[in-house]
């Protein structure tokens, strides 16, 4: 176990800043994870901590050591990536001790370290198996044993279950909590999907365009995102945002007047803000006793609906115009969690309302949260 720091790194590929100026400290024994769109630097930063790049500035310390400058074999540290590289000649006994055995490790260890990763990965009875006779998540789980036999002081995993199926991923995603919970290992992981980085982490690092957004745990950034690039990237479906401007009464836009006193929010008249609202936030006017502090009603036309089972996804429009014109869609439209089996339709006029205890605010030049919530 160890804790990892960076400190002021910038990565610089000739025109692209792949990281800029990032910080960070990473505690012992934590699960973090690194999430952001494709290209937003995750991988790069992973890289700088494992070696594999060297920083155009800054330095990175594992533990009390300040590693910058060693090579990835020196740094105490094991990866799992997307693509699983398992040696297609040798079978699984052979591949998990691999790198043990070319260390020259007594055969009394390697077989203590390698029925210890069996039982975590829950490879056992599968030692003589060769890759090309095991599913992909087998052969992942076998690539994370070859990983656990170094016994790191942090792993580093890029987007490990990327290439599994759907319910596969998610049963990898409980193997790996297990596995950090066993182990008790720092341990890095970086994935573009949100739905990962919430299920698993004890704190999520949002990056976006090479920058650190928000560092904080995954409900954390969920309730009270400091920003609105936060706010939109995490959570599915994602947040409403509804853009206007401060008023003397509160917050105005072309279809919704929200009332609040804009001194008590930190907001002056005629500052322009984005107004966020998760789709859980909004109701059915008649339902409008579910919201802790209702906002007043506002009328709403349902344009599609959605049936996922056990809700129903409502995309509203809020003026019948805006429905008729291909580009105004996205513009005054708002999605909502209905019950499944409601008796509404599309094209039904309707009238919602806020919680105004799950309303956010953000500062459209900066995208910074100015408050969480208008209570
Ligand atoms: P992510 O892992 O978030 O998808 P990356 O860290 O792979 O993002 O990439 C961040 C940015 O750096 C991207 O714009 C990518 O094109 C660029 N980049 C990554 N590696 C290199 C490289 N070896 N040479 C030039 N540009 C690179």
């Amino acid at each position: 176990m160890a804790s990892v720091t960076l400190q002021d790194i910038t990565k610089q590929y000739e025109d692209v800043t792949a990281v800029d100026d990032m910080n960070l400290e990473i505690r012992d024994g934590e699960f973090i994870t690194f999430v952001g769109p494709s290209g937003c630097g995750k991988s790069t930063t992973m890289e700088t901590i494992a070696g594999l790049t060297l920083p155009t500035e800054g330095s990175i310390s594992i533990g009390e050591r300040d590693v910058t400058d060693l090579p990835p074999k020196d740094r105490g540290i094991s990866m799992v990536f997307q693509n699983i590289a398992l040696f297609p000649h040798m079978d699984v006994y052979e591949n998990v001790s691999f790198g043990l055995r070319l260390r020259k490790y007594d055969q009394e260890e390697i077989d203590r370290r390698v029925d210890q990763a069996a039982d975590i990965v829950q490879l056992e009875g599968m030692m003589d198996r060769m890759p090309k006779e095991m599913s992909g998540g087998q052969r992942q789980r076998v690539a994370i044993a070859r990983a656990i036999v170094r016994e790191p002081d942090v792993f580093l995993m890029d987007e490990p279950l990327a290439n599994l199926d759907a319910e596969l991923r998610v049963h990898m995603r409980t193997q790996l909590q297990r596995l950090h919970r066993e182990l008790d290992t720092t341990i890095i992981y970086v994935t573009h999907d949100q739905a990962q980085a919430m299920t698993m982490s004890d704190r999520i690092v949002v990056i976006n365009g090479g920058v650190l957004q928000q560092v904080a745990p995954p409900l954390e950034c969920y309730n009270e995102p400091a920003n609105r690039f936060v706010a939109g990237f995490i959570g599915s479906p994602a947040m409403n945002f509804l853009e206007g401007e401060v008023v003397d009464g509160g917050f105005e836009s072309e279809y919704t007047n929200i009332d609040f006193d804009p001194g008590t929010h930190g907001v002056s008249p005629g500052q322009e803000i984005t107004v966020g609202v998760r789709p859980e936030d909004v109701f059915l006017e008649e339902d409008s006793h579910k919201a802790a502090s209702p906002t007043k009603a506002f009328d709403a036309v349902v344009d599609v609906l959605e049936p996922m089972g056990k809700e129903m996804n409502a995309y509203l429009l809020f003026d019948r115009e805006v429905e008729a014109s291909a580009e105004g869609r996205g513009k005054g439209q708002l999605l909502i969690n209905l019950v499944p089996d409601t008796d509404i339709e599309e094209g039904d006029d309707i009238r919602i309302v806020m919680d105004r205890e799950n309303i956010h605010l953000f500062d459209r030049a900066s995208g910074d949260a100015i408050t969480h919530s208008l209570e």
